[in-house]
């Protein structure tokens, strides 16, 4: 394909929800995989929702991610601005242009004029739309009915007025969507959307062609709640005489189940993120989840957004970006909605973690050591059981435990006991391993144990293992409690692991501690 530039358009009403970064997503992997221009267009013409730090958290979410455009505000910008709102000139011309043509109309009713219309049309069971239908009756008030002088005064007056486009009457209009395929509307159900406005500002219909155009967009990629917009958008670009660019409409995404479109409320209410990264709203100071700080990776994150609407066509689930890219494919886009199911993109991140080297991760665990140690200061029993420990041993304490990981957060709780000393032991595994006969046992234990030079994993198991056998002790007797003694709970990883790791005098400390509190 030749020349493919696309373009990411959001208008900076508040963070973006993963439904925003997903269609950032496949513009982004449709632009690489073609050779082609990702562009992110800031579309603020809507004053009254604008939000300060929307498009800073926007620009932030899109680097986070790892998919930057090529082409925007402050960023090669060819074909800038890339704000809308520093464009006001340009659309105030084109709206003129299909005034001149006649593709477009004046229009002076008042809000309370229109309301009226409204009302009464209900009264009768009837909609009301501003269309064909009723725009040359004598009650709507445009340029259509009065006569050019009239007009005339009116603007000069300062009378508010709006530029409405006039939709063709009675025409069957074929479009194409790539990924919907053909799709037909009758134009006489279309109203007469709202193009400019008389304080200079244009609606996002004619901006958004108007831009699109101008920055030589040739293909189209955004959610299906602008599907029923398509129709004027190409007929907008018939009336300029410019040729329109291919439109590929994304299925919505769901709940998780699967009824109704993920909103922005969702992730509060069900218990997960739906935004990229975590947001502070400036006015109430509602802090909302992000997909980053809740602890997930950039990777994970467009790995689970990639399955939302596409698939591979075989078996694999892990994609990189770049394996993405050249799998990428609009014609392996669904049409119907997909489901988000939060507990795969857990999976992803676990499996994320899985392959992240272990140096990576044990520096991405360092703060939470800190934290845990900063929290514990007061606890006397266990900031004095904690031991500083080099980076090699972190690394070596993650390679042991992150395999039952999901998040680095996992990691403390997995791994406490090669940092500290158990302060409790947990009550049910010690009423079923800890006998009558086990301190003695235990005691023993610490002999053998403290007779053992090379206090390495392997070579500790086989002398205990010896001494097992030797004494004829079951295996059920010494282990669980040694476990209990070390973890201080029956869970973690091969016991000689860790013992070789907190060394001989750490792990024969804790058999006599726990000899004297259990
Ligand atoms: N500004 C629109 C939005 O907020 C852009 C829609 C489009 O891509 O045409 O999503």
């Amino acid at each position: 394909m030749s020349n493919i530039r696309v373009r990411f358009a959001p208008s900076p009403t508040g963070p973006l929800h993963i439904g925003g970064i997903r269609t950032a997503l496949f513009n982004y992997l449709f632009a690489k995989k073609n050779n082609g221009t990702f562009i992110l267009r800031i579309e603020d013409t809507d004053q009254n929702r604008y939000v300060e730090n929307a498009e800073q958290y926007i620009k932030d979410a899109l680097d986070w991610c790892g998919i930057p455009a090529d082409e925007t505000v402050g960023k090669n910008e060819k074909f800038g601005p890339y704000r809308q709102s520093e464009r006001k000139e340009i659309y105030k011309k084109y709206a003129q242009e299909l005034i001149d043509s006649g593709n477009a109309y004046y229009a002076f009713d008042t809000a309370e004029e229109l309301d009226k219309e409204r009302k009464e049309h209900e009264e009768k069971g009837k909609t009301f739309i501003y269309n064909w239908h009723n725009r040359k009756r004598g009650r709507l008030v445009n340029s259509l009915v009065l006569s050019a002088d009239e007009v005339k005064i009116r603007i000069e007056n300062g009378d508010k007025y709006v530029v409405r486009f006039k939709s063709p009457e009675g025409e069957i209009l074929e479009m194409n969507d790539i990924i919907r395929g053909k799709i037909t509307i009758d134009t006489n159900v279309l109203d007469d959307k709202i193009l400019f406005k008389s304080d200079g500002m244009p609606t996002y219909h004619l901006a958004n062609i108007v831009d699109d155009h101008l920055m030589e967009i040739s293909h189209v990629i955004r959610g299906e709640e602008w599907l029923p917009s398509m129709a004027l958008h190409i007929l907008l670009y018939r009336a300029f005489g410019w040729d329109s660019p291919e439109f590929a409409h994304l299925p919505l995404i769901l709940k998780p189940t699967g009824k109704g479109k993920l909103s922005k409320r969702d992730g509060d209410k069900l218990g997960f993120p739906v935004f990229p990264l975590a947001y502070t709203n400036e006015a109430t100071n509602e802090v909302s989840r992000g997909y980053k700080e809740d602890g997930y990776f950039s990777e994970t994150v467009i790995n689970f957004l990639a399955f939302l609407g596409w698939n591979p066509g075989t078996e694999q689930e892990l994609f990189s970006l770049d394996e993405l890219i050249s799998a990428f494919d609009l014609s392996r886009v669904n049409k119907s909605g997909a489901r988000f199911d939060p507990d795969k993109t857990k999976w992803f991140n676990q499996q994320y973690l899985q392959k992240k080297a272990d140096t990576e991760l044990a520096e991405l665990f360092k703060p939470f050591i800190a934290n845990e140690m900063k929290q514990s200061t007061s606890d006397n029993e266990i900031a004095s059981s904690y031991t500083p420990r080099k980076d090699e041993y972190i690394i070596k304490v993650v390679s042991l435990i992150k395999e039952r990981a999901t998040f680095v957060a996992d990691f403390w709780e997995l791994s406490k006991f090669f940092f500290i000393a158990p302060t409790e032991y947990d009550a049910k595994a010690s009423k079923k391993q800890w006998k009558e006969a086990t301190p003695q046992i235990m005691k023993d234990l610490v002999e053998v144990l403290k007779s053992i030079d090379d206090f390495s994993s392997q070579n500790i198991e086989t002398i205990v293992k010896e001494w097992l056998t030797k004494n004829e002790l079951g295996f059920g007797k010494v282990m669980p409690p040694f476990r209990l003694a070390l973890v201080g709970a029956m869970s973690g990883p091969h016991l000689f692991d860790i013992a070789d790791m907190i060394g001989k005098d750490e792990t024969v400390k804790r058999i006599e501690v726990a000899v004297e509190k259990l």
